[in-house]
């Protein structure tokens, strides 16, 4: 192979590693200039999210229930427990679409038909297996754990047998993904610019409250430092 078509090559394995698809399935038909496949773009997104919604069709009926997951490389890990009508369902191997949004405001309109919200949100499609390796589960727990609050698994008692046993952690490999994101002010008619009335963006973002220790603590313990680093993260 001559250098020029090898380095062709390779500047394509090198897109390809930066972006999903797009595919059939997660082309934006509607307002397709909100689409984003970059995995850096759709990483961050799944990195600040807290909850992701699991879509799936039980039996006969769609199903969408939210829950906590973590994210490890190109996987995305969600659990809970081995009862779990969700998880034993995806544990078959049926297609699954999961969903994480972030809301960054109110988007207030001239005409009521023009409001929106800004935002962050991901769409992904694929099935998901079941994690039976225990180094790999205790690696997903352990990721879930520093997904929602760095420094909390090496500050609190690991997980033991009969728990690692209770819980099952499953495994999405991200493959077929979608981002879409809105920022700015609103879109309105142009015949409309002319109303008085408010028009603009309210930004929202959570905000931390003040620690409530447990009543039932036996001993007085200062507020760790990975907890003031997350109160600082969502300061009012
Ligand atoms: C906070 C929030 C509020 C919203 N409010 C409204 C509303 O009130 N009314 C409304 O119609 N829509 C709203 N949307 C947009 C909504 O999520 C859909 O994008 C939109 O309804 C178009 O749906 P569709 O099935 O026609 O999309 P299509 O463009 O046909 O979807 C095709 C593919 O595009 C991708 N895609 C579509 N939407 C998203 C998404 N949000 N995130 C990531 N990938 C996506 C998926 O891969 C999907 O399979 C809101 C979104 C968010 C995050």
């Amino acid at each position: 192979m001559n250098r020029g078509a090898s380095l062709h090559i390779r500047k394509y394995e090198m897109k390809r590693a930066t972006k999903f698809g797009p595919t059939e399935r997660t082309t934006l038909k509607r307002l397709p200039k909100r689409a984003f496949y970059e995995r850096k773009i759709i990483y961050n997104i799944l990195d600040e999210g807290f909850i992701c919604h699991v879509g799936f069709v039980d039996t006969h009926h769609p199903v969408v229930i939210p829950t906590s997951y973590g994210r490890i490389g190109e996987m995305l890990y969600i659990h809970g427990s081995a009862s779990s009508r969700m998880l034993r369902s995806l544990a078959a191997g049926i297609p699954v679409c999961v969903t994480v949004t972030l809301v960054d405001g109110l988007v207030l309109a001239r005409s009521i038909f023009h409001h929106s919200m800004n935002y962050r949100s991901v769409m992904i499609f694929g099935t998901a297996n079941v994690v039976g390796d225990e180094k790999e589960k205790l690696h997903a727990l352990r990721s879930f754990s520093e997904h929602v609050l760095p420094g909390r698994w090496a500050d609190v008692r690991e997980p033991n047998k009969v728990e690692l046993k209770q819980t099952l952690v499953l495994r999405i490999p991200l493959k077929e993904a979608s981002a879409k994101i809105r920022t700015g002010a609103p879109v309105d008619e142009e015949s409309d610019y002319n109303l008085r009335v408010w028009a603009g963006e309210l930004p929202l973002r959570i905000v931390a409250g003040t620690p409530i220790q447990d009543p039932r603590s036996e001993f007085e313990v200062p507020i760790p430092s990975y907890l003031n680093n997350i109160m600082a993260r969502f300061r009012a």
